[in-house]
């Protein structure tokens, strides 16, 4: 248990007194409803501006009451108690957690316009491109009732939609495209080119895979300059190598390890005299290890897919292809070099900021999510958030079953498929979350064996996901699906017209089957939560093995004996209390992973805020030019004299000094991946890795300032600068032509969500 137990009492009971605040004003507000009804639309608009002073929602319950009504007026949805009451907490900052179904994009619409009404402006973070676009659409009526505006950014929008949508009060949006758009800003030489407005709030959809799960993936800006990269005679040398005797793996197969063996037959192919010399350590070998990595640790169908002829990764927390995502360079090339295929172009990394860094932006951010609680420990450590239940409108009428435990996978296997059909012959749908893809198509090859008709629901056809996911309730359904698929999708019993709605209801409802525990809880209750929206009947099961990766990871070599009857099934207590042991174990993993990955992070993140911060003193101010007049005076004279508009000079000065501050920042961070990818073979005995990389970022860093602004003074007194500005490309100061964005999946094992890198994930041993 955490030394953090006493505090966690402390906020449970100012949660608790919170909410009970809350349910008063809530009655309040339902007492003023009938009044309101009385009033004209234009009469509710303006009574709601009322409710505003200072800046802030004062008159809570007139404003709940009023909203209540619009929304009756113009969704049709008249919001439940429960409902008021999220809306509330949300506005107070918090993450909420609302089951399932409950509502949450009418919540998350109420509470955003409250808070554009107090003059913020909103960005409401979605988990994908369909739901931004899908939210924004349906919630319109509500947001522009009250005069104010409402737009979607998506992965398809142009530059001047995005231009428009930024300047509306609430911005619907995936994380991924608000990133990669401040990102882009980021590169701006004029304030005029600027895309993004910055918001007052982020309002995050499914707060736990944003905040949490994805919390330290890379959002990457690169530019077009090919990578250099040759791993072909790399990766034929370690396809020879054997395990157990070349190299060895640890117990939760996060890590690979070169053995004396399989370091001599490595040099002994590419005709080296040793690996850890000086001149290999920082090169030949850290390839060695990516290649290595990938052929013993990336598995095709379960971590990546091939697919067009090329790699599309599997994201471990959805079990669907992460889109837009590569590995780390090094990594994503020793995978394709192992398929055969053509190394990708790495191109030059511009600029990069994690998910974290860019949510920590905002001076305001609060959430929702059906699993909030189980991420209280990681939202308050990481994002200082508190998180609030929020009861359901109706009770719950799910079942959950006891876990089913089996010796072996085989066993296992066996008598899911048995369950599967067993549930499947009265009718009633399942819903079966697999852990990947592979275990999915084999499972739904042994069923259709039977006869049985299978919806699959993987990586490989996720364009289908929400009308698929859609019809997950409808009678006599099988849908095996890989375990986060659909997230946002309305499962209705009955097929999602509910047209057999009432036999569905007699069989039971859906039937959720886990063929395994999850590495955290939470991903487990994630799954569970499709059962039993809005108070329909429903039963969730998992399914698990002695054999399976949490338990071997979790486990950690501790034996467990126990006697399986003929089914290959054991239930004893002490086996159940192992595998909540092997769960409570393998989220440990995770959150350590994450606190010293953070740690790798933080450093970088704060040069960054430095760097933004000159940047804007550049962009906003004749600074650029005053200094570069001050360090070379005589050029600045003549530039003056020749008769050029003074604004043409300053414009010139500041795109010389931006250039050079965007080339240093971009060096950096090459550099400082190269140091992290080779980290612990670099640092020395007394010194743990993560020292010896702060040490070196820090003196890195240091120089930079003084190297952009150095670096602009000679730029200053040599390139053309006329009536046109200054004439950078010609002088060989070329911005790329073309940039292009993709998310880095460093964590491509680690199962429940967050993030190791091949180098970091050495660190560990
Ligand atoms: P969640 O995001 O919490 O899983 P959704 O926002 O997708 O839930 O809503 C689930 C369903 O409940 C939708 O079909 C929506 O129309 C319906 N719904 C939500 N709130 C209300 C309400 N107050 N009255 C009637 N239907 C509602
Ligand atoms: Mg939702």
């Amino acid at each position: 248990m955490s030394k953090f137990d006493w505090f966690w009492k402390a906020m449970g009971s100012t949660a608790e007194r919170n909410n009970k605040k809350s349910k008063g004003i809530v009655a309040q507000a339902h007492a003023l409803i009938a009044g309101y009804e009385q009033y004209s639309d234009a009469q509710i608009a303006e009574a709601v501006r009322r409710t505003v002073v200072n800046g802030e929602i004062q008159k809570k319950p007139e404003f709940l009451a009023l909203l209540t009504v619009a929304s009756t007026r113009t969704l049709g949805m008249t919001p439940f108690e429960v409902q008021n009451q999220a809306v509330l907490r949300l506005l107070e900052g918090d993450v909420i957690q609302m089951a399932t179904g409950e509502g949450k994009t009418l919540v998350g619409a109420m509470a955003a316009t409250g808070f554009a009404l107090t003059g913020k402006r909103v960005h409401v973070i979605t988990v994908n491109n369909y739901l931004a676009a899908r939210d924004a659409e349906w919630m319109r009526p509500l947001v522009e009732f009250f005069g104010l505006s409402v737009a979607s950014v998506t992965e398809a929008s142009s530059r001047e939609d995005r231009v428009s949508a930024y300047r509306s009060d609430i911005v619907y949006a995936p994380v991924a495209e608000i990133g990669f758009d401040h990102l882009r800003d980021n590169q701006i030489t004029h304030r005029s080119q600027i895309v993004q407005l910055p918001a007052d709030v982020a309002l995050v959809d499914e707060a736990d895979s944003v905040l949490v799960d994805e919390a330290l993936v890379p959002l990457v800006l690169a530019g077009s300059k090919p990578g250099e990269q040759a791993t072909g005679q790399i990766t034929e040398a370690v396809s020879h190598l054997v395990e157990g005797k070349d190299y060895t793996i640890d117990s939760d197969r996060r890590n690979v390890f070169l053995t004396d063996n399989g370091a001599a037959k490595v040099e002994k192919s590419l005709g080296i005299d040793s690996l850890y010399s000086d001149e290999n350590i920082g090169t030949i070998l850290v390839r060695v290890n990516l290649a290595l990595h990938a052929k013993a640790l990336l598995i095709r169908d379960v971590h990546y897919i091939v697919q067009d002829g090329k790699i599309d990764l599997v994201d471990a927390s959805r079990g669907r292809v992460a889109e837009l995502q590569r590995w780390p360079d090094g990594l994503q090339a020793a995978v394709e070099a192992k398929e055969g295929l053509d190394v990708s172009e790495g191109g030059r990394i511009l600029d990069s900021i994690t998910l974290q860094a860019l949510m920590r932006r905002y001076p305001l951010v609060c959430g929702m999510t059906g699993t909030a609680v189980e991420a209280t420990d990681q939202l308050h450590q990481f994002y200082d958030l508190g998180v609030s239940t929020i009861e359901r409108a109706k009770p719950l009428q799910r079942f959950d079953e006891a876990d089913r435990i089996y010796a072996t996978m085989d066993d296992k296997f066996k008598a899911l498929v048995r369950e599967i059909a067993y549930i499947h012959s009265t009718g009633q749908p399942v819903l079966v979350g697999t852990h990947d893809v592979a275990e999915s198509e084999a499972l739904a090859e042994a069923l259709e064996s039977q006869g049985i008709t299978v919806n699959v629901l993987n990586a490989k056809n996720d364009e289908e996901e929400a009308r698929i996911v859609a019809e997950a309730g409808d009678l006599g359904r099988v849908t095996v699906s890989t375990q986060m698929a659909g997230r946002g999708t309305d499962i209705r019993l009955g097929g999602a017209d509910e047209s057999d709605r009432d036999a569905v209801v007699k069989l039971g409802g859906l039937a959720v089957i886990g063929t395994a525990r999850h590495r955290t809880a939470r991903l487990d209750n994630q799954l569970r939560g499709r059962a039993g929206r809005q108070g329909d009947p429903g039963l969730s099961l998992f399914f698990v093995s002695l054999e399976d990766d949490i338990v071997t990871a979790g486990g950690a070599g501790e034996q467990i004996t126990a006697q399986p009857d003929e089914n290959g099934q054991i239930d004893t207590k002490r086996v159940r209390d192992f595998i909540a042991h092997c769960q409570r174990v393998t989220e440990g993993q995770l959150l350590e992973i994450h606190a010293q990955t953070w740690k790798y992070n933080q450093l970088l993140a704060d040069h960054r805020a430095i760097i933004d911060e000159r940047r804007n003193t550049l962009l906003d101010t004749n600074r650029a030019w005053e200094e570069l007049a001050q360090r070379s005076p005589e050029r600045a004279t003549e530039l003056k004299a020749s008769g050029i508009n003074q604004e043409v000079l300053e414009q010139a000065a500041r795109e010389i000094m931006l250039f050079h501050l965007d080339d240093e920042w971009s060096e950096h961070l090459a550099h400082m991946d190269e140091v992290r990818e080779s980290i612990h073979l670099r640092a020395i005995a007394r010194e743990t890795p993560l020292t010896e990389y702060h040490r070196i970022a820090v003196r890195e860093f240091k120089d930079l300032a003084n190297r952009a602004v150095e670096q602009a003074v000679e730029t200053f007194n040599s390139v053309l600068i006329d009536a046109a500005g200054a004439h950078m490309a010609d002088a060989g100061w070329k911005r790329p032509s073309a940039t292009w964005t993709y998310m880095v999946s460093d964590n491509p094992l680690s199962g429940g969500g967050n993030s190791v890198i091949s180098g970091i994930a050495n660190i560990f041993r």
